[in-house]
């Protein structure tokens, strides 16, 4: 069958903004999910929060809901528990889903419900024109922190490890195949995936020079089941290293399974 994933709506971010690599990323992520059957395309539903963002529902010619500021993911596990055979994936920003969803991040997590979290990682309210958030580094100076923040931001992979996630990785939104890949395996994951996109926002928080310095991919020999090298791993760019690829992904019984068996 022949996939068209894209709509007639006029892309309206930044030009150059990384939101367009993902998108592309996501695309072509489902065309080949669809074409080696691991998904059919009227199964999969899109869900989208408020934020840059969130317009990326407009620009998929696919089953989409967007939702309240920061409430995707109770939409999200509702929808799964009514149809357990729905592939849920969901957009969402550090702000959306790290400051004001943060408690609902965190119970899907604990649940393991089986859905599939995508964060636009850009350290920045960006759509509100450059408010410090959640992710923001200490010090980071934004029109509501103009002497620069005087909080340490979260470890996002952190939280959700601690929460109990089931799959948890981090990839970079200018690295169009490794950003496919991984969005690839977090979809094939049965249990509660998410993915930290870094997404550097090029009009309030560039951090394009930054990243190209620190990033690095995992080896192919990095022990995906064991929670504590995770944890450990993830924390390692407080050494000024920041390393993408999966940290965690184990088998465990959903919360989906667990509610209808
Ligand atoms: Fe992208 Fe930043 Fe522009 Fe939003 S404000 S569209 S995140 S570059």
């Amino acid at each position: 069958m022949e996939l068209n994933l894209g709509t007639k709506i006029k892309i309206t971010w930044c030009p150059g903004c990384p939101n367009s690599q993902i998108l592309v990323a996501f695309r072509r992520a489902v065309t080949e999910l669809v074409s080696e059957e691991k998904i059919k395309i009227e199964n999969l539903v899109a869900f989208a929060g408020i934020g840059c963002h969130g317009k990326i529902s407009d620009y998929l010619n696919i089953n989409s809901f967007t939702s309240l500021h920061g409430r995707l993911i109770p939409a999200m596990t509702g929808a799964k528990c009514a149809n357990p055979e729905l592939t849920i994936v969901g957009f969402s920003g550090d702000g959306d889903s790290l400051d004001e969803g943060v408690e609902h991040l965190i119970h899907s997590a604990k649940r393991n419900s089986d859905i599939n979290i995508f964060i636009h990682d850009n350290r920045v309210f960006a759509l509100t024109t450059g408010q410090a958030d959640a992710l923001s580094p200490k010090g980071f100076k934004s029109k509501s922190t103009p002497f620069g923040s005087i909080e340490e931001p979260f470890n996002p992979l952190l939280l959700v490890l601690s929460a109990g996630a089931t799959f948890v990785a981090r990839t970079y939104a200018g690295d169009f195949d490794g950003t496919k890949r991984i969005m690839q395996e977090a979809v094939k994951h049965k249990g509660f995936s998410f993915v930290d996109i870094i997404q550097p926002c090029l009009t309030f928080f560039d951090t394009r020079d930054y990243f190209k310095e620190k990033i690095y991919w995992l080896g192919e020999d990095f022990p995906t089941n064991d929670l504590k090298v995770a944890m450990e791993k993830v924390q390692e760019k407080n050494n000024e290293k920041v390393p993408l690829g999966i940290f965690y992904n184990i088998d465990k019984p959903t919360f989906e399974e667990e509610l209808y068996k």
